[in-house]
């Protein structure tokens, strides 16, 4: 890997570093020189580093290459499956040919997306259908399991995500012998962890990184192996990922689950089951009764507090925990044990341990909580501060740790996420976004607006919406903080707008990405899942509209505990917890809009709070600069995604100098016929289309399939790299966000 070090790999970045030699599309930017520089001196000194990114400085090769470079064994887990993916199909291949070939990376998922071959082998003979359709997945299933060499479920076409038999031969920790396995030599699981033993760089996501931490805290051997450093991307998200993992929960499942698996291990190992059938139709039928005691009123969440709970929970409980201990008992007495049944002992024993931690209620610090998920009831003890948990098994263990995320600080501070996630005395960073805000976007907060418990303020966001969309042309995300918003603003809208109009809950969240990113026009309506991790470039997107500031639901089991906590400690936990956390969902909402430096548009705060209260200033002075109107009628959106400057000044005339201004992105602003398109595509397959990466170099007459913008021919590739592209849609586009 010479001649690069932890000492000049930050150099590697530089105006006249390799990338800016070596590749046509580099573009220097200082942020991520300096990123790169802090991220080589965190590992250099095993310091913990906390740096917020903002959007389009490169963070991740920023911290791959002083990882790679490093020598230490780094895992860098994200919050989303796609920056996993990104990171591992996109990023690292790139390294691999344009700096060093002379490392191993490997992709981490959650077991249970690998195939358990000894399950296999079990449900295979004793298998049970609910339809056809079922049957010939698993004949497809069969016939994969001969040819994979991964067991990686995504790689079985045509299996939807919900199949159930894939849960009977799926690796679970539970149903793992190890290396006490007749399968463990060839199995996918141990495969992939070998390799993970092996490699430089191990990728995994928060999900997989805290289940790997729980088993591990629990004296059980994880897959993640032992590594040097961790950096944590998507950090933002740390905080409810690690709560679920130090959480310790039963669900109403569980008892019918485990009976399942401790027939087919007798009927496999031909143990007579007689007396322990009798017991597991005991364990059952307790448990049914159990679970009944919490079904609620509402679908939603509750809280278990003193007293909420029947009394028949005192009595049914312990009976629920005794019957698991006899059924301990039953399965460790018999002669010669099995590993697998000693496995399933133990996995009962866990059981009845956290149904007794769930019920009992009487362990300070927790937070208890039911959660009703389609016909199951979930139980939960969650712990209300993290922070303990984090250092103890996290920042007292490993030297190098790096946090990152384009939305961690609020008002310049991250005093919020250190209290948070108990992280003490780390080196920080605030390296800003290259992109333009005060000219790409342009954020419109109404001049009256009713307060958003008022009766009238969906009647007067359903009006807003209307005006705001006429001057994007639609293309827009709506996002609300609830249901009941979006129902009723979908509503009032649906017959009266001329955009297609998607609304979450109709179809898949990928769907409907899918539908409104074919109809640049559409219109998304959608709630909490859709404010962050999606990423929308282009045309399609112009406009995103936030009715009301998105402080949590004081009422939601582990916020409210939280509150409660921090009143008790003689805080103010509106100013300390619930405005710090809103800010940060607000800051990802708001990010959706400005993705590349081409991307430009219109931002809508619908929620007056933001003015008229004091801690709105808190909001204001954590978003980028972007120029405020506080007048529909002061919005101009000309042409492709391009916000003017008003008549009356109010917001900052455009710089014609700027590098990345409309008229630099767009060659026509004028769709051409029909003819120009067609003459260009003439002899030329769509399907054949290589899709449009920032990362690929592309020649004249080449067909691209572009996120945002969808087919275009390449027709003229300019010496500094950038191409133009003539789109399907008639625009002619010069490319210039090449960004590596
Ligand atoms: S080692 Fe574990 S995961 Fe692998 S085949 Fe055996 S039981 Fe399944």
């Amino acid at each position: 890997m010479k001649p690069y070090s932890l000492s000049n790999i930050h150099t590697i970045f530089t105006q006249d570093g390799l990338l800016a030699k070596t590749l046509p599309y580099y573009e220097h930017r200082q942020g991520q020189v300096e990123m790169s520089r802090a991220i080589a001196e965190a590992f250099h000194q095993h310091q913990h580093l906390i740096v917020e990114a903002g959007t389009g400085v490169g963070k991740t090769l920023s911290y791959l290459l002083p990882a790679l470079f490093s020598g230490t064994k780094t895992v860098v887990s994200t919050g989303t499956k796609n920056l996993q993916e990104q990171l591992f199909f996109k990023d690292i291949p790139y390294l691999k040919k344009h700096v060093s070939n002379h490392f191993q990376a490997v992709y981490m998922k959650g077991r249970a997306n690998y195939l358990c071959l000894k399950r296999l082998d079990l449900f295979r003979q004793q298998a049970l259908f609910q339809d056809t359709d079922d049957v010939d997945i698993f004949q497809q299933i069969q016939e994969w399991a001969q040819t994979t060499k991964t067991g990686d479920r995504s790689e079985i076409r045509g299996m939807p995500d919900s199949y159930g038999p894939w849960r009977d031969v799926c690796c679970t920790r539970e149903t793992c012998t190890g290396s006490q396995c007749e399968f463990y030599k060839p199995c996918f699981l141990f495969k992939m962890k070998r390799e993970a033993d092996e490699a430089d760089l191990v990728i995994v996501n928060h999900h997989l990184f805290f289940a790997d931490l729980a088993i591990k805290g629990l004296g059980m051997g994880g897959v993640i192996p032992d590594y040097e450093a961790v950096i944590f991307d998507e950090a933002h998200l740390l905080e409810s990922v690690a709560t679920s993992y130090f959480s310790v929960s039963v669900n109403s499942y569980q008892a019918e689950d485990l009976s399942q698996d401790v027939l087919r291990e007798l009927l496999s190992a031909k143990v007579p089951a007689e007396t322990i059938n009798r017991t597991l139709q005991t364990l059952q039928q307790l448990s049914q009764r159990l679970f009944r005691c919490f079904e609620p009123q509402s679908p939603s969440r509750y809280r278990l507090k003193e007293g909420s709970v029947d009394n028949d929970v005192a009595k049914i409980g312990p009976d629920v925990a005794n019957i698991l201990l006899m059924l301990i008992s039953q399965l460790r007495g018999i002669k010669d044990c099995p590993e697998e049944i000693k496995a399933l002992a133990d996995r009962t024993e866990e059981m009845k341990n956290s149904l007794e931690f769930v019920l009992n209620r009487n362990e300070p610090g927790y937070v208890y909580w039911c959660e009703p998920q389609g016909r199951a009831i979930f139980l939960h003890a969650s712990p209300i501060d993290i922070s303990e948990d984090m250092q103890r098994n996290i920042f007292q263990q490993v030297s190098r740790i790096v946090l990152t995320s384009a939305t961690l600080s609020t008002g310049n501070s991250f005093d919020f996420v250190k209290e948070r996630l108990g992280i003490e005395q780390p080196v920080e960073l605030i390296v800003d976004s290259p992109f333009d805000y005060e000219q790409q976007a342009v954020l419109y907060l109404p001049q009256w607006m009713p307060e958003p418990n008022s009766p009238d303020f969906t009647a007067f966001v359903a009006s807003e919406v209307a005006q705001v969309l006429e001057k994007s042309q639609g293309r827009a995300f709506l996002l609300f903080t609830s249901y009941r918003n979006m129902d009723d603003v979908y509503e009032r809208l649906k017959h009266k707008l001329p955009y297609k109009l998607l609304k979450q809950g109709e179809k898949s969240r990928n769907a409907l990405l899918d539908d409104f990113k074919k109809d640049v026009h559409s219109v998304l309506f959608a709630t909490s899942s859709f404010w962050q991790g999606v990423d929308v470039q282009g045309d399609a997107l112009s406009c995103v509209i936030i009715d009301k500031l998105p402080f949590a639901s004081p009422s939601e089991p582990i916020v409210e505990a939280r509150i409660e906590n921090l009143r008790n400690r003689n805080e103010n936990p509106f100013m300390s917890y619930q405005v710090p956390s809103a800010v940060i969902t607000l800051k990802q909402g708001l990010g959706r809009l400005i993705r590349s430096k081409q991307d430009k548009g219109i931002l809508c705060i619908l929620d007056n709070r933001l003015l008229t209260k004091q801690y709105g200033r808190v909001f204001l002075e954590s978003l980028p600069r972007f120029p405020i109107v506080r007048d529909v009628k002061d919005i101009i959106f000309t042409s492709f995604r391009s916000v003017r400057s008003s008549k009356n000044g109010k917001i900052r005339k455009k710089d014609q100098s700027a590098p990345y201004s409309a008229q630099a992105a767009e060659v026509r602003s004028c769709p051409s016929s029909n003819s120009e398109w067609e003459s260009a595509l003439e002899g030329k397959d769509l399907m054949s289309a290589s899709h449009y990466s920032m990362y690929d170099v592309f020649a004249e007459d080449e067909l691209i399939l572009h996120e945002g913008f969808g087919h275009g021919v390449v027709t003229a590739v300019h010496p500094e790299g950038k191409i133009e592209v003539l789109f399907k849609s008639g625009r002619k586009m010069l490319i210039h966000d090449q960004v590596i």
